[in-house]
């Protein structure tokens, strides 16, 4: 749900000392390349200063994304440039089955979840985690370049069932407690999920273009 606040980038983000100490609000880290198009980074896999160094050489930049609501994402200006005419992407209603057969090959869940695709184009929303419903929500489209990539949508959905997972069975994860710090939505467990999820995914493609190609 976006409720219209305002969003807090912080271009200026000193990645030298990036693990703050004190309360924040949501926070992601995106690479912006030169030509705009941009990239979901997890932190705990980059030396952070070393890669906005990198960024900056090649004319791109590394940015902080904040928002003070969880329901709120703010994806970062500038815009990325029109993509090609996705013309094999399944349609729209046929994402939460397919991401969900994708999370059964890598996950079996122990507290269910449900998950609703939106079509309405948003810009700053990509996704929603509702923990009391046990509800994700992706948004499908963006106000300016249309549908967004598969790939995008399914890594927008692979964070928000890290949300569940953390909530749901942080215990999978060889956790003791949910690691959810007040003030501060993304916790190193949640980026330990997500990065367990991220990887499996990543192995079962692998895998599964080796047998393709057998
Ligand atoms: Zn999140």
């Amino acid at each position: 749900m976006d409720t219209g606040e305002q969003p807090e980038l912080d271009d200026d983000f000193d990645f030298e000392d990036f693990e703050p100490a004190s309360p924040l609000p949501s926070e992601r880290y995106w690479l912006v390349h030169a030509n705009g198009g941009r990239q979901l980074i997890d932190p705990r896999q980059f030396d952070m200063e070393l890669l906005e160094r990198q960024a900056k050489r090649v004319g791109g930049r590394l940015v902080l994304e904040r928002w003070i609501d969880h329901g709120v994402v703010v994806a970062p200006a500038p815009i990325a440039p029109p993509r090609p005419t996705a013309a094999f992407d399944p349609p729209v209603s046929a994402l939460a089955p397919l991401f969900r057969s994708r999370l059964d090959r890598i996950h079996t869940c122990k507290v269910d979840f449900v998950t609703s695709v939106s079509s309405r184009p948003t810009n700053r929303v990509l996704g929603n985690y509702y923990r009391t419903r046990k509800l994700i929500r992706i948004y499908s489209h963006d106000t300016q370049t249309g549908r967004r990539p598969l790939e995008e949508l399914f890594d927008t959905y692979l964070h928000e069932v890290a949300h569940h997972l953390e909530y749901t069975e942080y215990e999978s994860f060889d956790a003791e407690s949910c690691g959810r710090v007040r003030g501060r939505m993304h916790s190193r467990l949640f980026w330990r999920i997500l990065g367990e999820l991220k990887t499996r995914w990543r192995n079962e493609v692998r895998q599964a273009l080796l047998d393709d190609g057998s």
